[in-house]
This record gives C-alpha cells, sequence and structure tokens, in this order.
C-alpha cells in the first residue's frame, strides 16, 4: 500500500495447501480501513501516474513483465501450493497472466482519439481518451495471477491506478506479483493490495466516491451485489461471473479433436474454471463412440498433489466444492444417470474425475454450476434442438461446438447466446482477444482492445473558431 508492507500490526488469516491441508503462510486480515487507506493512496498517485505518458508507463509495465517471467517458476510453484492446480498448469497460467502484461503495455499506446466533421463552419469537434480514475480489483481463487494481471494491465496502461483485494484463499501470488511491480519501479500508490474482510473492504470501495471503477471476478451471487452497491456512486462496473458452458458435438465432428477438446476445457484446473464445459450434447448417431473415447481419455487422468511429476489434476479448492460436486452426481443418479467413470471422493480435497451419460436437463449439473470434474454427456437429434438447449440458460459466458463443416459451424456460433465461443477448440482464451459473456454471465469485456476500453472515459470537445 502506497509503496510500503503495512499491515503487521493486524491479526492475521492463514492461508492452507488444498493438497495437505497445511498452513502455508499466515496474512494480514485488513478491513474498511486499510481499503480506505488504498483508496486515499491509489487517489493520490493517480495525479502524477495519469500524467505519464502512455510510453512512460509502457516501459515500467514490460520491467514488470521481465521481472514476471524471470520469477514464474517461484511464483508457479507458489500458485500451486495455494491454490492446487498442478505445477504444469500454474506455469502455464503465470505466462498467460504475463501475456495480458505485454500486450497491454504495447495497448496503452494505441488509445486513439478522434476528429469529427462539424456541421458550421466555424467550429471543430474532438474526442479525447482519458483514464476513468482509481479502479479496484476484486478477484478469484482459481486463476490467482491471471484474474489480476487482466484487469491492472489495462488499468495500468490506461493510466489509472488500482485498488486489489485477492480472494483471500489465494493471496500470496498476488502479493508476489504486487512485489516484482514495486520492484518494477511502478510510482509508490499506484498498485495497491489489501488483504482480508472482502465484505468490509468491498463495502469501503463501494461507498468511496474516489473509486470510479469497479471490475469482479466471481461468483454471479456476489456480481449482483456488487452491481447494487456500485448503484449509489454510480460507478462504472465491470463484471466476469459464472459459466455454465455447452459443448454440441455435432455428427460430422473430428472425434478426436471434440473429446481433446472436452477433456481440455473440462478437466483443467479440475473443473475450477467458469469456462469449463459443463453440459456436453452429443448427436445420438455418435454417442457409443464419442462416450467411450471419452471416457477412456479420463481415466488416464491423473489426480494427485500438484507439485508431483506427471499429475493432471490437483485438489479441489476446499469441502464446499467438494459437497457440490458429490451433491450434483447424487441428484444425477437419482434421476437416472449413469456414472461411466469415477463419481466418488478419493480422499481430502481430491476427486475422481467423472462422466456421466443418461443425463437429462432436469438435473442439477445441468443448471447449476459445477465448478469440479464431472462432465455430464446427453444427446440430441436435431442441430436445432442442440441449439434450444444450449441457449436455455441463465449463463452466456462460453460455448463450445465441434463440427468439420464450417458453415454449419458459423450458422451454429451466430446464434449461440454466448460471449466465448470454442469452434472445434477447448481452449479459445487469449490475451489479445475479448474474454467476457452474455446475460448473466458478467457485463463488459477483458482482453483485446476492448479490455482497455473500460477503464476509459471519452472527452468530446467542441471548439468555437
Ligand atoms: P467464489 O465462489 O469463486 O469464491 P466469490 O464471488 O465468493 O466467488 O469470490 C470472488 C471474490 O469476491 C473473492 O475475492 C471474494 O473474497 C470476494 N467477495 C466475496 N464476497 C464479497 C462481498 N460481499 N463484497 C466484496 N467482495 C466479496
Amino acid at each position: 500500500m502506497n509503496g510500503q508492507w503495512t499491515g503487521k500490526e493486524l491479526e492475521t488469516f492463514e492461508v492452507t495447501n488444498p493438497a495437505t491441508s497445511e498452513c502455508i503462510a499466515s496474512v494480514p486480515n485488513g478491513g474498511a480501513l486499510e481499503a480506505e487507506q488504498a483508496t486515499d493512496a491509489a487517489y493520490e498517485a493517480f495525479k502524477t501516474w495519469s500524467a505519464y505518458t502512455a510510453y512512460e508507463r509502457s516501459e515500467i509495465i514490460w520491467k514488470w513483465h521481465k521481472l514476471i517471467d524471470e520469477n514464474k517458476e517461484e511464483l508457479a510453484k507458489m500458485m500451486t501450493m495455494e491454490q492446487g492446480k498442478p505445477l504444469n498448469e500454474a506455469l502455464g497460467e503465470i505466462s498467460y497472466a504475463n501475456g495480458f502484461v505485454a500486450w497491454y503495455a504495447e495497448e496503452g499506446k494505441r488509445i486513439y482519439g478522434e476528429t469529427i466533421p462539424a456541421s458550421v463552419k466555424n467550429k471543430r469537434l474532438f474526442v479525447q481518451k482519458q483514464p476513468v480514475g482509481v479502479v479496484a480489483a476484486i478477484t478469484p481463487w482459481n486463476f490467482p495471477a491471471a484474474m489480476i494481471t487482466r484487469k491492472i494491465a489495462p488499468a495500468l496502461a490506461a493510466g489509472c491506478t488500482v485498488v486489489v483485494k485477492p480472494a483471500e484463499q489465494t493471496p500470496l501470488t498476488a502479493l508476489k506479483l504486487a512485489q516484482l511491480a514495486e520492484q518494477a519501479g511502478f510510482p509508490n500508490g499506484v498498485i495497491n493490495v489489501v488483504t482480508g474482510d472482502a465484505q468490509a473492504i468491498g463495502q469501503s470501495w463501494l461507498e468511496d466516491k474516489r473509486v470510479r471503477k469497479l471490475t469482479f471476478t466471481g461468483s454471479t451471487e456476489v456480481g449482483k451485489l456488487l452491481m447494487r452497491g456500485a448503484a449509489d456512486t454510480v460507478k462504472k462496473v465491470s463484471l466476469e461471473l459464472g459459466g455454465h458452458a455447452p459443448v454440441i458435438v455435432m455428427e460430422d465432428a473430428d472425434l478426436e479433436k471434440a473429446v481433446n477438446g472436452v477433456i481440455a476445457s473440462k478437466f483443467r484446473n479440475a473443473g475450477q474454471t467458469c469456462v469449463c464445459s459443463n453440459r456436453i450434447y452429443v448427436h445420438e448417431s455418435i454417442e457409443q463412440a464419442f462416450t467411450s473415447k471419452l471416457v477412456e481419455q479420463t481415466q488416464q487422468l491423473r489426480v494427485g498433489n500438484g507439485l508431483e511429476d506427471g499429475v493432471d489434476l490437483g485438489p479441489l479448492i476446499d469441502t464446499a466444492a467438494i459437497s457440490k460436486v458429490a451433491l450434483q452426481i447424487e441428484d444425477a443418479v437419482n434421476k437416472g444417470a449413469k456414472v461411466q467413470t469415477g463419481g466418488k471422493l478419493i480422499e481430502n480435497l481430491y476427486f475422481e474425475p467423472t462422466v456421466l451419460t443418461n443425463v437429462e436437463d432436469n438435473m442439477k449439473c445441468m443448471m447449476e454450476e459445477t465448478f469440479g470434474p464431472v462432465a455430464p454427456v446427453t444427446t440430441f437429434k436435431t442441430e436445432e434442438e442442440a441449439i434450444t438447449r444450449a441457449n436455455d440458460s441463465d449463463y452466456g459466458l462460453a460455448a463450445y461446438v465441434f463440427t468439420e463443416n464450417i458453415t454449419r459451424g458459423i450458422r451454429i456460433t451466430e446464434v449461440l447466446e454466448y460471449g466465448i465461443i470454442g469452434l472445434n477448440d477447448g481452449l479459445p482464451s487469449v490475451p489479445q482477444s475479448p474474454f467476457g459473456g452474455f446475460k448473466q454471465s458478467g457485463l463488459g469485456r477483458e482482453g483485446g482492445h476492448h479490455g482497455i476500453e473500460e477503464f476509459l472515459e471519452v472527452k468530446y470537445i467542441s471548439l468555437g473558431l
């Protein structure tokens, strides 16, 4: 906060390793006071940081990028220990997270204005873009690095200063990123991280008029709460909320591509991403072939401590996550689903990767976000039926379509009510493209040139000659 490592006098809370349940660190349990102090610092720093040229800001952001890259092994190990994902995936996340830093270090130089033709001879009309001001970022535990850089790299490049509250489960990666930012030479107060009481910190930022923008990734429930809270001070809001991604596998799909895509999108991070496939619609004519391949590959996945070699799935984040997964499986089985593989808790927070068939639309797993390693498979007869069922959701984040007929593929993508579509692709997310949802999956976009607009105000200037 303001370039200082504060909070030593505060009470602390423990960070535990979900693979071992051991406490790995204690961090300060900040609250409303610390949130306000962070805002004070960010508000002061905005005056100078916003006046830097985009090129000056870019230079510091690039230094941060270099330091993140040099420290990627340490960051990845820390992430695996606090979050559970396999080390290779953690390394992949650091590189993805750093991709946003690189991309926005450059994109900040391309915040262009406009001139508009006037309708009278004695006027000239201009448009400028300016940073919105202090940005509050509240982030989840499933991507402890990428959810921070995807938000703050564009904010910083645009000239905003930030106050960040990482998830209570994963503050260490966030603090390490902040330490590297300090080394990179960001002026004091430009980046401030507050760990602690989510509600108290969130409330302070919601009520504070100086915080001009709130960017949040997390549950739809908390997102709605924050959106309501932001209304009193009419803050700009970006929300990346829950998802319930459908996968449509047409009869003309390349089965290998489809199964690989489902495995990648379903079991990455042990199923704990908001773009994980959650409902798999397979054309009835290929159900057998598809399911047997999916089951075979699912059975090859190794579950274990993410620090060990060859592990594909780590533990789930906590016991609530385990209960939710177990409950969804129980509900599906009670309503007639068949467990083709998996279905059970292994021990502690480790759950077997699971494939369910004979799944019906009235089962919980077809309506509620699973956030765990369960792949429910159902069949359809026609393209129209698949589209209708895929769109029948309050969520609209990611959807996947597998077909080798690209004309048909494009036709389907055009009517799917989702913000991100993987057409023969299980991993569509990249720094240069817009990420975000339709419907109750959120507001705004992160990534790409779209992502920086969220941190800019448009100023129109009419000049009378
Ligand atoms: P998840 O279910 O993935 O943990 P949450 O929406 O509960 O998702 O959490 C995402 C982020 O929002 C975390 O940083 C969490 O601490 C924070 N959070 C949770 N509740 C609130 C709240 N009432 N106000 C502000 N932040 C909150």
